[in-house]
C-alpha cells in the first residue's frame, strides 16, 4: 500500500470537521447584568441596590445556561463597564444577548415608610415580570420569538408577568408585543437596537413593591426563575 491510499481526502476531512464542529457548536448566549457600581440603577423599598439584584439573577442564568451545555458570554460582572454602546459591542459574535434588570415603578406612586429605621420609598401598585424588545432591532423576529418563549416558559413554572407596562402614562407606554408573555416593544434603548444580535431586556420583578422584593430575594426562587429563563433561551435557540 502506497502513502497514497492512506493519505486522507483533504476536503473530506474538511467537511467533515465542518459538519462535527457544526453538530457540537453550541449557540453562545451574553448575558449582561443591568446598571454598573456606580450607577446602580433602583433602589428597593429596603433600599437594596438594583445592580446587586441583577448581578445575583445574571449569575444564576448563566450557570442555568451552562447546565444545559450553551455557551456563556458574561458581561459587566464587575459592575465597572464602561458605557452603554460597550455592552453590546462585548456581545458581538454570541448568538442572543439578554440584559438583566429589576424594576422600579413612576415616581407619582411611591410612597414613604421605614425600613430599619431609615426613610425609603416604596409602592405595591405593580408587580410581575416583564419582558423587552425593541421594533428597531436589527433581528426583531428572533428577539421576539426567544423574549415570548422566556415569559411562556416563567409563566409555566408559576411566575406572573406584569401588565401595567402597556398602559402606563401618556408617552411613556410600552405596547404589548405578546400580551400573553408579558412581552413589550421598547424602541429606543441602546442595549436593544445598537446590536447585531436578537436582543431580550428582562426585568425580573419590581423591587419597589414590599412582598415582590423579599420573593426576589429569596435564593431558591431565583434559581427556578434563572432555570425557567434558561429553559426558555434554549427551546428558542434550538427550537427553530
Ligand atoms: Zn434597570
Amino acid at each position: 500500500m502506497t502513502t497514497k491510499h492512506l493519505a486522507p481526502c483533504l476536503l473530506c476531512v474538511l467537511v467533515s470537521a465542518w459538519i462535527a464542529g457544526s453538530a457540537v457548536r453550541a449557540a453562545e448566549v451574553a448575558v449582561d447584568v443591568g446598571h454598573t457600581l456606580a450607577a446602580s440603577g433602583a433602589v428597593s423599598a429596603r433600599g437594596g441596590k438594583e445592580f446587586d439584584f441583577n448581578r445575583v439573577l445574571a449569575a444564576g442564568v448563566v450557570s442555568a445556561l451552562s447546565t444545559r451545555g450553551l455557551g456563556v458570554r458574561p458581561i459587566n460582572f464587575d459592575g465597572r463597564i464602561a458605557s452603554l454602546e460597550e455592552r453590546p459591542r462585548q456581545a458581538a459574535g454570541s448568538n442572543f444577548f439578554i440584559s438583566i434588570h429589576h424594576d422600579s415603578v413612576q415616581a407619582e406612586l411611591l410612597e414613604e415608610w421605614q425600613w430599619e429605621g431609615t426613610p425609603q420609598t416604596y409602592s405595591d401598585r405593580h408587580s410581575g415580570f416583564s419582558l423587552f424588545v425593541s421594533r428597531d432591532s436589527p433581528d426583531l423576529d428572533t428577539s421576539l420569538r426567544c423574549a415570548s418563549a422566556i415569559g411562556a416558559r416563567l409563566r409555566r413554572m408559576g411566575f406572573v408577568g406584569a401588565t401595567h407596562h402597556a398602559d402606563s402614562l401618556p408617552g411613556r407606554s410600552r405596547p404589548y408585543a405578546d400580551a400573553d408573555n408579558a412581552v413589550y416593544y421598547y424602541d429606543n434603548l441602546i442595549v436593544l437596537y445598537r446590536t447585531t444580535l436578537p436582543a431580550v431586556l428582562f426585568e425580573a420583578g419590581v423591587i419597589k413593591h414590599r412582598e415582590e422584593e423579599l420573593a426576589l430575594r429569596d435564593p431558591e426562587r431565583q434559581a427556578r426563575m434563572a432555570d425557567a429563563m434558561a429553559t426558555g433561551i434554549a427551546a428558542c435557540l434550538y427550537g427553530r
